[in-house]
């Protein structure tokens, strides 16, 4: 038996890393899963290999989640094919340009990560709740960061974005809790993905990033992806509004 039998999810960013990873790990726990990305070439190997594995589970869609027609688009085509929604991982995002202090950064990078980002997060939840209240229940799972709490110097537009995520999702919990519909953030420290690549791949960088990690090595997408199955499944149905950090330790507070 899985942990998500009967369920159906929505997963965006499935083509790459921490998303790609969930989208495997949904399907291989006996969900339906819908998977998407704007990127395409990166989604269709991942939806290939899952229909290889576990037939009928999956659909792959094209998905801008920064915009909204996209958005209405992906839960048409998810209720046409899976009848309901159940959960929801909103995961796609950017990190934006990296080597910019506050007072450097274009008003058109901070929309560009914003609308990504935040904007992205706030239309998956605007478009996928209705059909999670119609169904009497759901699961949402925003996809945040560490830096979505304590902020990171030169990411000015991601860290906003991402503490955006972290209070959308507390408003959220306390909107639908009555519709037993719950919303809980993840807050990963650095995992390596092709995200983090522009780091990892540097070795003195990788050294100085694991050396501030008390566990010692930096996370990997399942790290993330089984806390999402968990918040995503009925076994945390007393859990909303919580941000999960998951850091190796990075944080460890008092
Ligand atoms: P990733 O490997 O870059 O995967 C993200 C996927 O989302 C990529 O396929 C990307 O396509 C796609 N995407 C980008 N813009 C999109 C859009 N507008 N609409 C739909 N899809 C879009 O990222 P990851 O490292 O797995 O990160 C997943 C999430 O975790 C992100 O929200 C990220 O901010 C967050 N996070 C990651 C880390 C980390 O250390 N990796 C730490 C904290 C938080 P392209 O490749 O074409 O851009």
């Amino acid at each position: 038996m899985g942990r998500l039998d009967g369920k159906v999810a929505i997963i965006t960013g499935a083509g790459s890393g921490q998303g790609a990873m969930e989208a495997e790990l949904f399907a291989r726990e006996g969900a339906m899963v819908v998977a998407t990305d704007m990127n395409e070439g990166h989604l269709n190997p991942v939806v290939d290999d899952i229909s290889r594995q576990y037939p009928e589970t999956v659909i792959g869609l094209k998905h801008d989640v920064s915009k909204e027609a996209d958005w209405q688009r992906i839960v048409e085509e998810a209720l046409g094919a899976f009848g309901k929604i159940d959960i929801l991982i909103n995961n796609a995002g950017i990190t934006g340009m990296t080597e910019f202090t506050l007072n450097k950064l274009t008003v058109e990078e901070w929309d560009k990560v914003m609308n990504v980002n935040a904007l992205g997060n706030f239309l998956g939840m605007k478009h996928t709740i209705p059909a999670m209240k119609r169904n009497g229940q759901g699961s949402v799972v925003n996809i945040s960061s560490l830096t979505g709490i304590s902020g990171l110097g030169g990411l000015t537009a991601y860290s906003a974005s991402k503490g955006a995520i972290r209070t959308m999702t507390k408003g959220a919990a306390r909107d639908f809790g009555g519709d037993h519909i719950r919303v809980n953030s993840i807050h990963p420290g650095y995992i390596e993905t092709p995200s983090t690549d522009y780091l990892t791949s540097n070795t003195d960088i990788r050294e100085a990033l694991i050396a501030a990690v008390p566990l010692k090595y930096l996370g990997e997408s399942e790290d993330v992806a089984y806390a999402a199955l968990f918040l995503a499944s009925d076994e945390a149905k007393f859990i909303t509004g919580e941000e999960l950090i998951i850091d190796g330790g990075q944080t460890i507070k008092e």
